[in-house]
């Protein structure tokens, strides 16, 4: 059974395709470490493979998938980490969730996650925190840190998380996998439970690139559901490139300098990681993004103004808990929300009413928006120049539990080198490479919008050259 586990998602597909293996013995081996799991990564496992034919002619073979809290799937618990949502079992499926099943990857669980998504280190979940497999007194990044922690330890082949500001990116660096967000717009968000509309996107989790590669072609694609989707421009396809030969990197000095707050032992893995990427045949030179140090700024303006909104429809009416419903209304919708929202939660919604209200919208808001347009702007031009930017994904290794807790600000900072390709709309993916104090680092790489195809292709050429190890977090 270990050997099982051991397979890439891609890997595995292949042999349930040639009939070395059968779907279901797959999903079995799987469930059982699912409902094993001592990470507290996931909040709801399957108790059985869906009844389906033909698995072994599907594209993804039957190789079931961990699926964040947040996606919408019908019937089982869909909570977003919060104890508003409690018990809420939606009638409907996410889109990209559908679509997976449709393409042979079926429901394993749904994995823990910061509360609406906000956090970077999944302790604002109401159903306790996550564990970093490499290290269980860490913590395994967020807020999409269930489903990232799952792949880490072997507990799923693969997952799916969103990423507003850093949350695919931040934990599967943190705990030494590869998480790609894609192009806001490439994959449909219908049925995500909201958190900033104009940021949120979902994306793989996986083990390896190829494995990424393979499960965003079957999440991608317009839907009529969601008017900011858009169809992808041309195939999705898997990599194959064996050097980095003719493309230009760029270093974003803005963000990799002294205000990054780099701890030395990312540092150090990041310039050798430059280096390596020199030996294949890269160019590497220095970038600006001048506005890019405001993006923490602004989306911290931009998100809560529109978690405010979004958050609004938790009221005790409509789904999940209810509190008081025997006192009048307004109290009945207070005390729901007093009770069923966590402090972080509660601190964006104060933050963002605060920002959109009149007098203070120009000051705020209207400021923020203006920021946002320079990152894209920065960005635009330096992709006149390069192929590629290259920076960490996270300025420090898996911190202690407790370690931020009571300093919001310095939880935030974790989000540095993460937000501006948020805000710029753009894909960027985190691949290991290597460790620092004997913890998982990643190296970042953000491209133009919809450059997935070769973003990817310039990931796993750099990752064959890392060559990363990560079996000793499966245990
Ligand atoms: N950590 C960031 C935040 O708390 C990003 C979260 C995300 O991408 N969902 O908002």
């Amino acid at each position: 059974m270990s050997e099982l586990i051991d397979l890439t998602a891609a890997q595995a597909a292949e042999r349930i395709r040639a009939g070395d293996l059968a779907a279901a013995e797959l999903f079995e081996a799987y469930r059982e470490r699912a409902t094993a799991d001592e990470l507290n990564a996931f909040t709801w496992v399957a108790e059985s493979a869906p009844a389906r034919n033909g698995e072994a002619s599907t594209p993804l073979g039957g190789v079931p998938v961990a699926v964040k809290d947040l996606f919408c799937t019908e019937g089982v618990p869909s909570q977003s980490g919060s104890r508003i949502l409690e018990g809420y079992r939606p009638p409907y499926s996410a889109t990209v969730v559908e679509k997976l099943a449709d393409a042979g990857a079926p429901l394993l669980g749904k994995t823990n996650q910061d509360e609406f998504a906000m956090g970077s280190s999944n302790e604002n979940s109401a159903f306790g925190p996550v564990l970093n497999p490499w290290d269980r007194k860490r913590v395994p990044g967020g807020s999409s840190g269930g489903s990232a922690a799952a792949v880490a330890a072997g507990l799923a082949p693969w997952a799916i998380g969103t990423d507003t500001g850093g949350s695919i990116r931040q934990p599967a660096a943190l705990c030494g996998i590869v998480g790609l967000k894609p192009t806001y717009g490439a994959c449909s968000r219908y049925g995500m439970i909201a958190f900033a509309s104009s940021l949120d996107q979902a994306g793989p989790f996986t083990r390896d690139v190829t494995d990424a590669a393979l499960l965003f072609r079957h999440m991608a694609g317009h839907d009529r559901r969601d008017s900011t989707s858009l169809e992808f421009p041309g195939e999705i396809e898997l990599p194959k490139r064996e050097d980095l030969k003719g493309l230009r990197l760029g270093v974003p000095e803005d963000l990799t300098g002294a205000e990054g707050g780099i701890e030395p032992g990312v540092r150090e893995n990041y310039n050798a990681t430059i280096q390596l990427a020199e030996s294949l045949g890269a160019s590497i030179e220095p970038c600006r993004l001048p506005h890019a140090p405001q993006a923490l700024s602004a989306y911290y303006i931009i998100a809560p103004a529109e978690a405010s909104a979004n958050l609004a429809r938790f009221d005790g009416v409509r789904y999940g808990l209810r509190v008081d419903g025997d006192k009048d209304l307004v109290t009945m919708y207070s005390r729901t929300r007093e009770v069923g929202f966590g402090d972080e939660v509660k601190r964006r919604i104060m933050l963002g009413t605060y920002a959109l209200s009149s007098g203070y919208y120009d000051a705020y808001y209207g400021t923020a928006q203006k920021v946002r347009t320079k990152i894209s702007e920065d960005f635009r031009a330096a992709f006149e120049r390069f192929d590629f930017i290259v920076l960490p994904t996270s300025p420090c290794v898996a911190f202690e539990l407790g370690a931020k807790l009571d300093d919001p600000l310095a939880m935030y900072l974790n989000d540095f080198l993460a937000v501006p390709m948020s805000l710029a709309g753009i894909p960027a993916i985190s691949i290991p490479s290597g460790l620092s104090e004997g913890l998982p680092v990643g190296f970042q790489l953000a491209g133009p919008a919809f450059s997935e195809s070769r973003l990817l292709d310039a990931a796993y050429a750099l990752e064959r050259a890392i060559g990363f190890d990560g079996s000793r977090a499966r245990g």
